[in-house]
């Protein structure tokens, strides 16, 4: 039957065709993998300072200050006990800001 040459003839066609479309797509995939690899590495180190931020924002909160320190009310600055020049309304102020 006609139908029977006609089948595997365009099964052919398509896989050629399909290779070359394959091809053509692996070539794209590479190039777009390839800028997926620079875009993980670049938001990987965009997203490192992020998250060291973060850290320290969260350990400022948990931990604000050591024994011997205290945090300026008006500069918000983490200074030495020696650098506290007075307390206004309970709050540390620290020599910088006092003067
Ligand atoms: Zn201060």
């Amino acid at each position: 039957m006609a139908t029977d040459y006609d089948a595997p003839r365009k099964a052919d066609d398509e896989l050629n065709e399909d290779s070359l479309e394959e091809l053509k797509a692996r070539r794209a995939e590479k190039t777009a993998s390839a800028v997926d690899v620079d875009e993980a590495e670049a938001a990987e180190s965009l997203e490192l300072p992020g998250a060291d931020l973060s850290h320290e924002e969260l350990a400022v909160h948990v931990l604000p200050r050591q024994a011997d320190e205290f945090t300026c009310s008006r500069c918000f600055l983490v200074r030495h006990r020696s650098q506290l020049a007075k307390q206004v309304k309970g709050q540390p102020v620290c020599r910088e800001c006092a003067a």
